[in-house]
């Protein structure tokens, strides 16, 4: 069964990206002097006026100065600045593709992704300039030095520009977009799954598919304190930021008064961490889902419709099926896996033809790895995702569902199941990693086998047979995870390996 969305579709303009942004800000009541962006660490402000203007010089420097030809690649591998929207409008104004990269990555990482996409240049912050150099040193990369472009402060003897060095007010061949035929086929941004499951994948995403992709980083008092000084009404957090909060010790210092909305995405939000959200902070969390090949968002969650749990309805002109392992479609309520088609996903991914035929069915519809179910209201529930899932003795079991009573147990600050493998009985089992909770930490180092016993305990009562965490409950010091709080199961995986010589 295909079910629509709930909320009435709507008519996707064909227009460019950076002159949508631009257009829809003014209609919304923007000036040229309104503040597009503000950089709450250096309190720096882009104002809508500067935002259009910066980005058009760059554009004509990428073209003018750097002689870079419509469709070529460019990328940004930088923090979020006042410097990254400028950036990606003018990369994209230029006629150019924009590859956004994690700040996080090392010179290996960066460098496959640059070779991956092509990257004819590349836009870096300060941290970030020194790793590229480094790539292009060890040979892993081929890039003139001077295609390297810092949004930070550049010092004599740099071998790359600052950004003020590439500006131009030179003419150039401005990319136009005027048809929806054109906006849906034409390639705007590539941005790099977050190789959760794999190899971060390429996904390539055109004008129609987007509307803007910005990917946050937070330190826990800063967030909580730019809330309170700005005045903030609209919050985005993913689940890792969100349980930081609501275990914060000195939460009740902050005025958080002003939060309207807050929403939470990128990874499953355990029912603990939703109920005490919404005893704690003024407004109840309202859930998003996407992946990098459905541009980001593609469920969403009002106030007045809100269901605890559910991650919302679909976006307009979308639709969904759930479908089982042998492809069946099912109906409300039944659980399968989550099919999705709409104006929001991608083209396919770069160079994989084999994943691409595999992703999509003849329909069109995007398979997203994911486990969830639909209700009789249209809301969308998300309870697993399928390469998570452990085998023990031919039965599944849900690491997050056991993530989720770990998480109630009052010791344990974070928690991860894996699945290992126990040569003994010659089957895969769950085991839990678990941060403990300070106090209980720091007491006693000799308490904490004791501990880790008494929450294995403590699961075993909660769930059936199959479900125990037969590989143990081992402490760790925190959990590996990217950054936008996904846990990185194949880190903890290798690491576990490590530790215990399996
Ligand atoms: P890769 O595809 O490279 O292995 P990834 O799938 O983690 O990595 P992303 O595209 O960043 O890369 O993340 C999309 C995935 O995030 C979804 O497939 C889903 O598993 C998970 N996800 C996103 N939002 C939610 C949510 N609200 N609840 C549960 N899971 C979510
Ligand atoms: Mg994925």
């Amino acid at each position: 069964m295909i079910f629509e969305s709930i909320v009435p579709p709507i008519d996707i303009p064909g227009v460019d990206i950076p002159t949508h942004f631009l257009a829809s800000a003014k209609a919304n009541g923007a000036a040229p002097e309104t503040p597009a962006f503000v950089d709450i660490g250096s309190q720096a402000t882009l104002t809508y006026g500067e935002l259009d203007k910066m980005h058009d010089r760059i554009a004509s420097g990428l073209v003018n100065n750097l002689g870079i030809h419509k469709g070529d690649v460019v990328m940004i591998f930088a923090p979020n600045s006042i410097f990254y929207a400028p950036a990606y409008f003018g990369i994209i104004a230029a006629g150019a593709v924009c590859c956004t990269a994690s700040s996080m990555y090392n010179a290996p990482e960066i460098a496959y992704q640059l070779n991956d996409c092509k990257a004819k240049a590349v836009f870096v912050g300060k941290a970030q300039g020194e790793i590229v150099i480094q790539a292009i040193e060890q040979g892993l990369v081929d890039m003139p030095y001077h295609n390297v472009i810092t949004f930070g402060d550049i010092f004599p003897g740099y071998l790359y520009r600052g950004l003020h060095e590439i500006l131009s007010d030179e003419p150039y061949n401005r990319l136009r977009i005027t048809t929806k035929e054109e906006a849906a086929s034409t390639l705007a941004v590539i941005v790099y799954s977050s190789g959760t499951t794999g190899r971060p994948k390429g996904v390539m995403l055109s004008h129609y598919n987007l509307t803007q992709y910005i990917l946050p980083s937070y330190h826990i008092d800063t967030f909580l304190r730019a809330i309170q000084d700005f005045k903030i009404q609209y919050a985005v957090t993913v689940p890792s930021i969100l349980a930081q909060i609501v275990k914060h010790p000195n939460l009740g210092r902050y005025d958080l008064s002003s939060v309207k909305s807050l929403s939470c995405g990128a990874a499953s939000l355990t029912k603990n961490i939703e109920e005490r959200a919404s005893w704690l902070l003024p407004v109840s969390v309202n859930q998003g889902y996407g992946l990098s090949e459905t541009s980001g968002g593609i469920t969403l969650m009002t106030d007045h419709m809100h269901i605890p749990g559910s991650v919302g309805f679909m976006v307009p002109n979308g639709q969904v099926k759930f479908v089982d392992e042998n492809g069946t479609e099912l109906g409300v309520s039944q659980e399968g896996e989550l099919w999705v088609r709409s104006s929001q996903v991608m083209m396919g991914y770069l160079n994989c033809p084999e994943e691409n035929a595999q992703v999509f069915d003849k329909d069109g519809f995007l398979r997203t790895g994911d486990i969830g179910y639909i209700n009789e209201t249209g809301h969308i529930f998300i309870t697993d995702r399928i390469k998570e899932l452990i085998k023990y003795k031919g039965m599944q079991v849900s690491a997050i569902e056991l993530e989720d009573i770990l998480m109630t147990h009052e010791a344990v600050e974070d928690a991860a199941v894996i699945g290992v493998y126990d040569h003994q009985r010659e089957t895969e089992v769950p085991m839990a990693y678990v941060v403990l909770a300070g106090n209980v930490d720091r007491a006693d180092k000799c308490m904490v086998p004791k501990v880790c016993m008494e929450i294995q305990v403590f699961v075993a009562a909660k769930v059936a047979g199959h479900k125990q965490l037969r590989g143990g409950v081992r402490s760790i010091r925190a959990i590996p995870r990217n950054a936008s709080g996904k846990i990185l199961r194949r880190e903890l995986k290798t690491r576990h390996a490590a530790v215990t010589g399996a």
